[in-house]
């Protein structure tokens, strides 16, 4: 009788061995550029109390209305979620352990987000983000290094068509000016106005700004401009970052529409978009939070950070034809009978502690067969061991890209092995 086979969650993928090469490799040039720069790992649980996200985000946000997977603790009832994103977790670790208590911090981290979103192409419902936050600085100079680092990013990954889209959300008193701006003249076009912006016009009308309805996008490219509102200390910000960025060679191209979707920015947002993922353009995002620390508790602290999308990141890249480079086989090592064995165990490891990369054979077999699968490994040598060679402590050697097969002790493997690697 045969079982249906079990199916992962919809939106929740598995990376399988070929594809997980991609992002090992990605994963090693995002720590040494993250290292390049002294920004420390941080390491927060997947799971956190449903308020958290609630208090940090904002209660009138996509991921706290509708893409949080939250559930009650059914032990205790306790109500929890799955992270959405790094941040709020990040800030509550930095002020649970009183890491800003004498320096500001420059951190990240990485790994699986939980969004409820309608999956498609780089939208799921489990994705993963590099996440970098710095914690206790008042910008614009840290605000200009995580953009800078971010352009040396994709130079090194080598990607193509990335733009950068900047914008300033300035401080609460102008917030408040252009807010109060926003709702008259979009009480005077109540008809033009979809239910969600409906609901958010006395909530979130700066969310409106955000909206993807095409029907709403005359009304929201005339709309009053907060760049216009921008007190002078904001504005000497922004265009000291802008001076900055300029001395970089970073060109960037300000977009008045980007508010970002979490509540938590003031001041400079960013985002960077190429036009080669459809509608799932932007692949990395981010912005100052001067308020955040002080909303889930802490003494008030300046911030700035930015989350990429792996999966988009990934995407861009094989789009470009990037292939994963596979983990080589130095040696393959062939055995047959009790004694060899033995001996070809105690061999594997004696190479290995030479850094070398070895696939031991199990599973039996006949000589002939064992060696096709030598050769389908990819290993650049066999090593070969049978009752004589068990008997005499030896080893032979066949170089897989043709070449004399040698006869070599124990004692000299290593170096044997080395010989036949390097002349290739
Ligand atoms: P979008 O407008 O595409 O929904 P967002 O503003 O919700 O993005 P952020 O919260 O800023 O996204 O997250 C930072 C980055 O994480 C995004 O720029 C994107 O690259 C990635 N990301 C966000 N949501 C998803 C998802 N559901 N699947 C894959 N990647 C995602
Ligand atoms: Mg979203």
């Amino acid at each position: 009788m045969s079982k249906e086979i079990l199916q992962s969650v919809k939106g929740m993928n598995d990376i399988l061995p070929d594809e997980a090469e991609l992002w090992l490799w990605f994963e090693a040039v995002v720590r040494d550029w993250l290292h390049a720069y002294g920004y420390r790992n941080i390491r927060m649980p997947l799971v956190e109390p449903t308020s958290l996200f609630k208090r940090a985000i904002g209660e009138v946000t996509d991921i706290v209305e509708k893409e949080m997977y939250s559930f009650e603790d059914s032990l205790n009832g306790d109500q929890l979620t799955l992270r959405p994103e790094g941040t709020a977790s990040c800030v509550r670790a930095v002020l649970q352990h009183n890491l800003l208590y004498n320096a500001p911090q420059r951190l990240y981290y990485s790994g699986q987000m939980f969004r409820h979103e309608r999956p498609q192409k780089g939208r799921y419902r489990q994705f993963h983000q590099v996440g970098v936050e710095a914690l206790g600085f008042a910008g614009p100079d840290i605000d200009a290094e995580q953009i800078v680092m971010c352009a040396r990013l994709w130079h090194k990954l080598g990607l193509r068509d990335v733009a950068l889209q900047l914008n300033t959300l300035g401080d609460a008193a102008s917030r408040q000016r252009h807010r109060e701006k926003l709702v008259a003249y979009f009480q005077q076009h109540q008809d033009v106005l979809d239910a969600d912006a409906q609901r958010r016009l006395h909530t979130n009308p700066l969310r409106i700004l955000d909206s993807k309805n095409p029907a709403m996008q005359a009304l929201i490219a005339a709309a009053p401009r907060l760049m216009d509102e921008l007190d002078d200390e904001a504005r000497v910000h922004f265009d000291s970052l802008q001076q900055m960025l300029r001395e970089h060679g970073v060109s960037y191209e300000i977009n008045p529409r980007l508010v970002r979707g979490l509540d938590y920015y003031n001041r400079t947002v960013f985002e960077w978009v190429t036009t080669r993922l459809g509608a799932q353009g932007t692949i990395c995002a981010g912005g100052r939070y001067d308020g955040l620390v002080e909303q889930i508790g802490g003494k008030p602290a300046p911030a700035m950070g930015f989350a990429m999308g792996v999966e988009r990141l990934l995407a861009l890249l094989q789009d470009d034809g990037m292939l994963p480079p596979r983990p080589e086989v130095d040696v393959y090592v062939v055995h047959q009978g009790d004694d060899a064995g033995r001996l070809a165990r105690q061999v594997a490891e004696q190479l290995r502690d030479d850094r070398l990369r070895v696939l031991l054979h199990c599973g039996g077999g006949s000589f002939k067969s064992q060696m096709k699968k030598a050769d389908a490994s990819g290993a650049r040598v066999a090593a070969v061991i049978g009752d004589d060679e068990a008997a005499a402590n030896e080893v032979s050697l066949k170089p897989m890209q043709g070449g004399e097969q040698v006869r070599v002790n124990v004692s000299s493997l290593v170096a044997a092995v080395n010989q036949i690697i390097k002349q290739e």
